[in-house]
């Protein structure tokens, strides 16, 4: 299965994404912990990209691109993957067409209200970018990764301000992505929540009921 899993920053890419690599075996490609990575690096690449992620706008396409080639290039054959957070502009798509065929666009559908509840009060652990809620998907220990002991953090671009900038730059640039997959008769899966305290599990649930449908996985 190659999927693209696809929805407002907030959306819950990450957390499905995650889930379904470990219940499915997939990998995942992020391309937010992808340049998480490089902007550790103090590298002219990593300098550049962090002027862009640190204001919520969209690091330049050619440069995303070649990142995602290289990062591609290391996923294994056989497992399949899930990409979440690319393409996030059509310039992208076309360019991913050329790299490799998608199977399945998993859309994710979220109210502006529940995104900015999210976002703001969003914890990752820094060893293993798993992702928490203070409110909605605690850990089992304040601050500790429940996966790896990992201390939890709050990204930088997660404030009310990057948030706003965020959000407009999704309904400008990558809302529009949505409507070339599907004048592309791409197969979607789509998954409307409506709930701020949705447990993870019930969007996983149908998700995976769909994939099984559409015969991607067993
Ligand atoms: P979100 O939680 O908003 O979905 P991500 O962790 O996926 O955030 O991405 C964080 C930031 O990394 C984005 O705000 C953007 O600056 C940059 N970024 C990630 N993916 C892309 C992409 N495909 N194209 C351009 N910039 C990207
Ligand atoms: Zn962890």
């Amino acid at each position: 299965m190659k999927a693209i899993i696809f929805g407002p920053p907030g959306s819950g890419k990450g957390t499905y994404a995650s889930r379904l690599q470990a219940q499915l075996g997939v990998d995942v490609v992020a391309m937010g912990d992808i340049f998480r990575e490089i902007m550790k690096e103090h590298t002219q690449l990593g300098n550049k990209v962090k002027q862009y992620v640190e204001k919520g706008l969209l690091v330049p396409d050619n440069v995303v691109i070649e990142v995602l080639k290289q990062r591609l290039a290391k996923t294994s054959k056989s497992k399949g993957f899930i990409l979440d957070g690319f393409p996030r502009t059509i310039e992208q798509a076309k360019a991913l067409e050329g790299i490799v065929p998608i199977d399945v666009v998993i859309q994710l559908d979220v109210p502006d209200w529940i995104i900015i509840e999210r976002l703001s009060t969003r914890r990752i652990c820094k060893n293993c970018g798993e992702i928490y809620n203070i409110r909605h998907l605690k850990p089992k220990k304040e601050g500790v990764c429940d996966k790896c002991g990992g201390q939890l953090y709050q990204r930088s671009d997660d404030t009310s301000e990057v948030i706003k900038e965020r959000i407009g730059v999704y309904e400008r640039q990558t809302q529009p992505v949505l409507q070339y997959y599907k004048e592309r008769k791409f197969p979607q899966i789509e998954f409307k929540c409506k709930e701020v305290n949705m447990p993870p599990e019930v969007a996983l649930e149908r998700i995976v009921k769909d994939l099984k449908r559409l015969k991607l996985v067993q």
